[in-house]
């Protein structure tokens, strides 16, 4: 006797990468941060007052949306905390996405688990596949719009490509899309630009929402805190009617609090990022790669003899202790996406693969 509903009942569950719970492997396989947070959040740790956990938290992170509002030049009502990014993409589709209805929208290939939120929301999926180059294609809005969707998401700078799509490229399908915006920008810290002109006062949209995370740049994924930062108010008051009442804990509060307040000194570790980003794909193009230019802290690079390859050099990185990320994609098959670990870390999957041929 199954109790589930029809669509939990057939329902994939998302699948993480790898998190093996040994201290010696060498983990490049889920875009983590190779150093430790900001000191600023290591200090708010150890003096965290246990006073602040037997006391319920605010319950909307009052502070945190104050900090985040004043170092993004929007106002708190724009910005919803939530227990990682993950949460507010679940808050999205529960409060935007019509059971029975037309679905969601992605530009294909793209984070997986919005299609596992869609199968728990019981609604379709409508992809919109990237063009070669992997941009999106121009009429991305029309094609989402003749579906009947009215919620779409856009990873960018996109994963696993690494490929960051124009502010103005963004400002036209929100304009012509006929439903809710989703930016997820969890790989901004390592980009050229973000999207934040367009959620800021005087953009004239009012269905652009951007998703940012604590996880990547600030190296907190075990922390569990992002956010929504909306063109309009209103999204936010009707994501805020849908959530857990105290869905983001004192502790997290606290901390994220520290790592947002320390985002000028922070940015000198993306700034590393990126020069280890440069190096790791001039080692792998010498070694006879493909490697796509990058705005994220992970490369997509194909392996140099095909799909087989790309497999086998997964498989006998992770016998050496080196675990990447391959994606079963018909896109993907030839590929791995490395995430730009530490000097060292870089260097030695360089040598792991040498030492292979
Ligand atoms: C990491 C990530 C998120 C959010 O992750 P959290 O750890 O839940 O904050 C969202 N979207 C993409 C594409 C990501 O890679």
């Amino acid at each position: 006797m199954s109790y589930e509903r029809d669509n939990i009942a057939k329902l994939q569950a998302y699948v993480p990468g790898e998190q093996p719970q040994t201290g010696t492997v060498i983990k490049l396989n889920t875009n983590e941060h190779p150093d430790l947070p900001h000191q600023a959040v290591i200090d708010t740790l150890r003096t965290f007052d246990p006073e602040l956990l037997r006391r319920y938290p605010s319950p909307t992170a009052r502070p945190f949306r104050e900090l985040a509002a004043k170092v993004h030049g929007v106002t708190p009502e724009q910005v919803l905390a939530t227990n990682g990014g993950d949460e507010l993409l679940r808050l999205l589709l529960t409060v935007f996405a019509t059971p029975g209805g037309k679905g969601i929208g992605v530009s294909d290939p793209t984070y997986s688990l919005y299609e596992v939120l869609a199968g728990i929301q019981d609604v379709p999926v409508t992809r919109v596949p990237r063009l070669d180059d992997w941009s999106i294609p121009g009429d991305f809005a029309k094609q989402l719009n003749d579906a009947g969707v009215n919620l779409a998401f856009i990873v960018n700078p996109h994963a696993p490509t690494g490929r960051l799509e124009s502010v103005d490229t963004i400002r036209k399908i929100a304009t012509e899309f006929n439903g809710v915006l989703v930016i997820d920008e969890a790989y901004t810290n390592f980009a050229e630009h973000d999207c934040l002109e367009l959620v800021r006062e005087g953009s004239g949209l009012d269905n652009l929402i951007l998703l940012r995370t604590l996880s990547k740049g600030y190296s907190l994924a075990g922390l569990r805190f992002g956010y929504g930062i909306a063109s309009n108010p209103e999204l936010i008051a009707a994501m805020d009617k849908a959530r857990d009442s105290y869905n983001t804990d004192a502790l997290a509060q606290a901390l994220a609090c520290a790592a947002i307040g320390a985002h000028e000194e922070v940015s000198a570790s993306w700034q590393k990022i990126k020069a280890e980003r440069q190096r790791l794909t001039d080692s792998l193009i010498k070694r006879g790669w493909a490697v796509l230019p990058s705005q994220t802290n992970f490369i997509l690079a194909t392996a140099p003899a095909g799909i087989d390859h790309a497999v086998r050099i997964y498989q006998t990185l992770k016998e050496n202790g080196i675990f990447v990320r391959y994606f079963n994609h018909p896109r993907l098959l030839d590929k791995l996406r490395i995430t730009i670990g530490s000097p060292q870390q870089n260097d030695a999957l360089i040598a792991a693969l040498d030492n292979m041929n």
